[in-house]
């Protein structure tokens, strides 16, 4: 029976037909939006025949709604992710223009989504530039609501940033500012309260998926207040509220210093043989590095928002680019999650059948993970894998592959459901 998805006790309680909001997307999200809910409900159907099924409902965002309604962002969009709780959308072209905002930025603030969460895997035969992608599986958990992304910021010259220059410089005895007359100013928020709320959801994901480790990501030994307090209020929240859970690097070294190493050693092996999730830090830019060398050491990276940002795409790139990167928005206190594709509009290739649906697809298993239905989301990671394998892929990918097939957007789709068994 078609139901609404509800939040109740800090669980989405999902009905066997629920109804899943769609935006469609500027440029390239009308080519691939319809081919991968052809692939998700095939999966659908594959794992639980007709018992289960999703009822998707398009609401209009970006030029779409523009042209039919007059707004970029119609509040009947806004309130039916707010409905229906679980949604997903395709890219959004960002108007032109000062004094408009992103659309995205719009629906993660109206709907408080602080976690962005993105999953880093390689599936066989994809082309990548590191010499063992099989070795990466990452999940990166971003801080989408703080940071300089705020958007608190003052252009050099005008009141404000005159007046917030005077306030450093007189009220707080700021003199470390190096051009005072010609600088503009931006500043980075970073809370307590957001930062745990986040850091929460990476250790609560890698407990739940049973794996090894939470990296806090952070640039502490520059930005001590911000993200060296991120740091430190992880390390509180793992050793407070995850004690039996978790083990962290901050344990080990205050053992090593009080008992030895030795000792030290021994109480992480214990920690790991009891499947404890190891909880360690790297700053931002040995991590750039970290995890190109050793990608198998980091399973689930907690980072702030601009961190994220850059960590993003390195992590993309080294499994086959943005376009087989799926992502997710989600605020695991009210239930609300939005999935997305993460590459943008891609105006240079829509309507030529040229672009690769695989990241909506993957966000469409990303969210069949969140509903529980993981026994569909296999279904696609599966037949992703066999049809990537036999080089039958788009036009970005296959530019790249020796022997390969090209495939038009619908024929890739076509070929993954055929895979799926
Ligand atoms: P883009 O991701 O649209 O394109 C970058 C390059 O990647 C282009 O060469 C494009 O052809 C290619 N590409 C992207 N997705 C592809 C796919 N699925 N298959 C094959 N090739 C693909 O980035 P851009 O050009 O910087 O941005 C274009 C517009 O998209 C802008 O208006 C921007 O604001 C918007 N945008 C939206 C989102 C979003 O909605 N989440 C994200 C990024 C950019």
């Amino acid at each position: 029976m078609v139901q609404n998805i509800q939040f109740i006790n800090n669980k989405i309680v999902v009905p066997d037909e629920p109804i899943i909001p769609f935006i469609e997307g500027d440029g390239i999200g009308k080519d691939i939006t319809g081919p991968s809910q052809r692939v998700i409900n095939a999966a659908v159907a594959a794992a639980y025949g007709d018992y289960k099924k999703i009822i998707w409902k398009e609401v209009l965002a970006g030029k779409k709604a523009f042209e039919l309604t007059g707004s970029y962002m119609p509040d009947e969009t806004l309130d039916a992710f707010k409905e229906y709780l679980v949604g997903i959308k395709g890219p959004l072209e960002t108007p032109v223009g000062e004094g408009i905002r992103s659309l995205n930025v719009a629906l993660r603030q109206t709907l408080d989504l602080y976690a962005c969460v993105r999953p880093f895997r390689w599936f066989k035969g994809v082309p990548s530039p590191i010499r063992y992608p099989e070795l990466v599986d990452m999940h990166i958990f971003r801080e989408n609501t703080e940071d300089i992304y705020a958007g608190i910021e003052f252009m050099t010259g005008n009141d404000k940033a005159i007046r917030f220059r005077d306030f450093l410089i007189n009220e707080l005895g700021v003199d470390q500012i190096r051009f005072p007359e010609t600088s503009s100013f931006g500043v980075k928020p970073v809370s307590k309260e957001g930062s745990e709320r986040l850091i929460r959801a990476a250790i609560q994901f890698a407990i739940r998926c049973e794996l090894p480790s939470v990296t806090l990501v952070h640039k502490g030994n520059i930005m001590k207040f911000t993200e060296g307090a991120f740091k430190n209020w992880g390390y509180d929240l793992a050793e407070s509220e995850f004690s039996h859970q978790t083990f962290t690097w901050r344990q080990y070294q205050l053992i090593e210093k009080q008992e030895g190493k030795a000792e030290a050693n021994a109480a992480m092996s214990k920690a790991k043989s009891l499947g404890k999730v190891i909880v360690k830090d790297v700053i931002t830019d040995a991590f750039l590095q970290e995890s190109l060398l050793h990608p198998y050491d980091h399973s689930v990276i907690a980072t702030l928002n601009l961190n994220g940002d850059y960590i993003s795409d390195q992590l993309a790139a080294m499994v086959g680019g943005i376009g087989i990167s799926p992502g997710a928005n989600i605020n695991y206190n009210s239930g609300y999650a939005i999935f997305e594709a993460t590459h943008g509009t891609a105006p240079n290739i829509a309507g030529t059948g040229k672009a690769n649906p695989s990241s909506l697809i993957l966000s469409g298993a990303m969210l069949l993970e969140y509903l529980g239905w993981d026994k569909a989301a296999e279904h696609i990671y599966d037949a992703l894998d066999h049809t990537f394998s036999k080089r039958r892929v788009t036009s970005d990918l296959f530019t790249m592959m020796e022997g390969a097939t090209l495939l038009s957007t619908s024929e890739f789709a076509d070929e993954i459901i055929r895979n799926i068994h």
